[in-house]
């Protein structure tokens, strides 16, 4: 295994391997249904009002350096993050804390949780909860000399997307690894790249047929399916197609449905009885019902979906069904940005208060020592992985950080957060004071302040929408994991499955904040392993 990359790696183009490339990836993105719906921008509705047309995902055309150090890092992680996750969405005393904190100000949280008090009011009619999780990192260094570490940008509990791309990404570089790179007039010959497998679709898949199974025998006279509740409109539908092909791969014959959260109700309606079991009736095959064993959310985690009362309905309608979640409430608030606060901030007093990551993971009678010892490894495995986040509430810890974050010079190196998904809601450096004063106060626990991970920028090329953008990029690395457990257990006891999933990369011009591919900011990529850790080219080559 090569462990430094060629030194003029990634390799300037010609114009004609330029062309070339862009050729052979629009073709291979094309072929293999690495792809997305145009955006109106480039394709109107009068144009393809059916949607019969798809484009080449945003990618870049070789795969960026990563330390092997931080992908290791990252996996040997995940499983422990799994269990993590899972001992949260157990502790509902401690996510009742976690929205009294949040506040009122923040309506969508409020509501979030009534759902859940309302389900647990008449009892959950299903005790099993599956997680299709994703850890998002970035790499810290802090000399040059230093070994390389990931930092946590934040932990998904919901709708982790890009799993059915980023193994096809994985694909197209080793494809064009062993087909093109060679050919270059700077060549990389093959088995020069470190090329990690990456199995995140089949991994994904596998939790949803898992929880499948572990539903049991269908109590009503249906057949079993399996729902993708997904938003309208949803350009990045073949991310989410590629999993649900592989969800109904061979051997199996599980029966996959897309349905739009705006249908729910429209679409579905309880058993009668004590059963609760959730029905669909698919409106284009009237004849046919099925009994829902999972659900599969790809949507449903912003404001956005929940226009008016009725969505809130539909989404407790769903809720309070014997269906198995992905996520339950309970796990959707588990993810938001104040639990990964309240995780990343150390005790007041260290040296007398226990982590509170130890609420979660470890010995729950303090007698298994063998128990205690895998509990402090896996603790500080975890803990290695966090960056500096403060909440801006009244305690002490808050008050510093509303200091910093007020200060013109001292919030450059920090990002404002509300407990938001999907991109495009973050404040970034000198906007943040400005920010916080047009609001009251007492608005501000709603938000964390965190510390900015400046990893070494590497030098690439991506192809978006038919065009070569060349310059200085920064990766994120996503490292997925999937997780069925029981939550009436405690600290992750009652898990039915825990495993490590594959990786995504995504990449970003170094000039921009955001990192969402389906936002336009970003592109998909893979990593080029390198040994030791050091980024080779990093920060060199700016075009
Ligand atoms: P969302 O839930 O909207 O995806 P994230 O916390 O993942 O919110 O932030 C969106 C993007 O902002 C990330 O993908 C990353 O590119 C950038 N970002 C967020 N937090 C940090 C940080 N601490 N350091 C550097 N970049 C960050
Ligand atoms: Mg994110």
């Amino acid at each position: 295994m090569p462990s430094t990359l060629p030194a003029n790696y990634p390799p300037d183009l010609t114009a004609s391997e330029s062309e070339r490339l862009v050729e052979v990836v629009k073709d291979w993105a094309a072929a293999h249904g690495l792809s997305v719906r145009p955006p109106a921008t480039v394709v109107s509705a009068e144009t393809d009002p059916v949607g019969i047309l798809s484009t080449a995902v945003p990618v870049t055309i070789f795969p960026s350096p990563f330390p092997q150090i931080c992908y290791d890092q990252g996996k040997v992680a995940q499983k422990a993050y799994n269990e993590l996750y899972a001992a949260i969405s157990q502790d509902e005393e401690f996510l009742a804390q976690i929205v009294k904190n949040i506040g009122d100000s923040d309506d969508f949280i409020t509501e979030l949780w009534k759902v859940h008090l309302k389900v647990k009011e008449e009892g959950y009619a299903q005790h099993l909860s599956l997680g299709l999780f994703r850890s998002d990192y970035m790499v810290h260094q802090t000399t040059p000399e230093a070994d390389p570490q990931i930092k946590q940008v934040e932990f998904n509990t919901i709708a982790s997307s890009f799993g059915g791309l980023s193994y096809q990404t994985s694909a197209l570089h080793k494809y064009l690894a062993i087909n093109e790179y060679a050919l270059l007039e700077q060549p990389i010959s093959q088995g020069q790249l470190t090329l990690p497998t990456n199995l995140s679709a089949r991994g994904l898949a596998a939790g949803i047929k898992q929880a499948f199974i572990a539903y049991g025998h269908s109590a009503t006279p249906h057949p079993k399916c399996v729902i993708f509740l997904v938003q309208d409109g949803e350009r990045n539908v073949y991310d989410q197609r590629h999993l649900e092909y592989e969800v109904q791969a061979p051997p199996s014959t599980i029966p996959v449905f897309r349905l739009p959260f705006s249908q729910i109700k429209q679409q579905t309606h309880l058993a009668e009885g004590d059963g609760r079991q959730l029905l669909f009736s698919p409106p284009q095959l009237p004849k046919h019902t099925f009994e829902v064993a999972v659900v599969y959310m790809r949507s449903g985690y912003g404001p956005g979906d929940y226009p008016d009362a009725s969505a809130w309905e539909a989404r407790y309608h769903i809720e309070r069904s014997a269906a198995i979640k992905c996520p339950s409430v309970l796990t959707q608030v588990a993810g938001t940005k104040k639990v990964q606060q309240v995780l990343a901030t150390p005790p007041s007093d260290p040296m007398s208060e226990p982590s509170i990551l130890r609420r979660f993971i470890g010995s729950d009678d303090g007698r298994n020592t063998r128990r205690i010892h895998h509990a402090d490894d896996t603790i500080a495995a975890l803990q290695r992985t966090f960056t500096n986040i403060y909440p801006l509430d009244n305690s002490t810890a808050g008050q510093k950080a509303r200091a910093i974050a007020l200060d013109e010079d001292r919030c450059q190196s920090y990002v404002l957060k509300p407990q938001r998904e999907g991109g495009g809601n973050n404040i970034y450096r000198s906007a943040i004071p400005g920010f916080l004063k047009s609001m009251p106060e007492a608005h501000w626990g709603a938000y964390i302040l965190m510390e900015l991970i400046t990893p070494p920028p590497v030098h690439n090329t991506i192809l978006r929408l038919g065009k070569l953008e060349q310059g200085g990029v920064i990766c994120e690395l996503g490292i997925y994991g999937t997780c069925l457990w029981d939550q009436r257990e405690k600290q992750g006891h009652g898990i039915v499955m825990n495993e490590q999933s594959g990786y995504l990369l995504r990449t970003k011009g170094d000039k921009s904040e955001e990192g969402g591919v389906a936002a336009g900011f970003g592109c998909m990529d893979s990593c080029a392993l390198v040994g030791g850790g050091h980024a080779k080219n990093s920060g060199e080559r700016h075009v």
